[in-house]
């Protein structure tokens, strides 16, 4: 186990940080095993970004790995190393008319996958399957209770619908991580927690009349930024009507405005108390961010982590898993994503097996 652990580390340190001077090889075999957070990233989970200046290029990944290593946190997760997902797994959310279009949206020379947001790059397929695969091991290893939460910087793509991909987002892998807790592990009442600037409309419609997925957002207003959904009115439909919560900010709102609302999320989590809770904590909503106008520090999302890691200790047996997310300044996403992953490495947990 340690020896695997280490390898997947000198992975990651190899292929993804390059001529890093890195530490990672040299620390072995001392310290324990921290086993409270594992990390789900690699290489291959890199390769999930657009060409050509895109806002979201293709390397996000390693920005963050290079503040997490200066910060000491990579020594203290253990690593979830990516491999593909099948279609089966990826079909437990998406059409298979969707899965086949974007598997041979090379083949059919495809420019976009939708109205214009998300190109077709090259190696979509296998990078976009790769996400939910990491996605779904790191999920493996929270419900075998072998670490009580996980963390992926590349993921949380949640504006992707059911039968299409929207907002650089080709497969949701937060949907497939749903419904596999569902059909796989028997876990009905799942929060959804998102922080990214952009609504998780992808999320939040396929679950709209659902009253198990236990929603909450706090975003940039709709009115001023994509995707224009997530006004406080929109509470959930049918049964599921006050089982959502959207919290818009005005732009210009900082930490100050996340933390008078923040109180709101908890007590919709408290009031739900739910058994497994999914974090989006895209980092997009940092001053800076250039396709955005939020004004949060890093403190904000050492914050919400902080308080998630709380509540899932008291309802979910410590199960937590986060996803970056959005994210288009490199030195705010690297901030912010350390600083959810200090927290989780921070906090030890008894972790209950079910
Ligand atoms: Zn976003």
């Amino acid at each position: 186990m340690f020896a695997m652990r280490r390898a997947l580390l000198r992975d990651i340190a190899t292929t993804v940080l390059g001529g890093l001077p890195m530490t990672l090889t040299a620390r072995e075999p001392n310290p324990a095993p921290a086993t409270d957070a594992c990390l789900c990233a690699g290489e291959v989970l890199g390769h999930y970004g657009f060409p050509d200046g895109h806002p979201l290029g293709a390397d996000r990944q390693s920005a963050f790995l290079k503040e997490a290593e200066l910060q000491g946190l990579l020594a203290r997760v253990a690593a979830c190393a990516p491999r593909p997902a099948t279609n089966a797994e990826i079909g437990r959310f998406h059409t298979q008319r969707h899965i086949e279009r974007v598997m041979h949206a090379e083949r059919d020379k495809l420019k976009f996958l939708d109205n214009g947001d998300t190109p077709v790059f090259p190696g979509i397929f296998e990078a976009s399957a790769n996400v939910v695969g990491a996605a779904l091991d790191g999920l493996a290893r929270v419900m075998r209770g072998e670490s009580a939460r996980s963390f992926q910087p590349i993921g949380g793509l949640h504006h992707a619908g059911r039968n299409h991909s929207a907002g650089f987002c080709v497969f949701n892998d937060l949907g497939v991580v749903i419904e596999t807790l569902r059909q796989r592990y028997g876990i009905r009442r799942i929060a959804y927690v998102d922080i990214d600037v952009h609504h998780g409309d992808g999320i939040f419609y396929a679950y709209e009349t659902d009253p198990d997925l236990i929603f909450t957002d706090i975003h940039e207003d709709g009115r001023y930024l994509y995707p224009g959904t997530g006004s406080e009115e929109e509470t959930g439909k049918d049964a599921a009507k006050g089982s959502k919560l959207n919290i818009p900010l005005k732009p210009g709102s900082g930490d100050r405005e996340f933390l008078e609302a923040w109180p709101r999320v908890e007590q919709h989590l408290v009031r739900f108390e739910p058994e497994f809770i999914v974090f989006q904590c895209g980092a997009d909503g940092l001053q800076g961010d250039p396709l955005a106008h939020l004004k949060y520090s890093a403190a904000t999302h050492a914050h919400a982590a902080k308080r998630l890691v709380d509540i899932a200790g008291r309802f979910s047996k410590g199960r937590l898993k986060a996803f970056g997310g959005g994210g288009y300044d490199q030195n705010n996403l690297a901030k912010a994503w350390s600083a959810v992953l200090r927290e989780f490495v921070a906090q030890k947990t008894s972790i209950l097996k079910t």
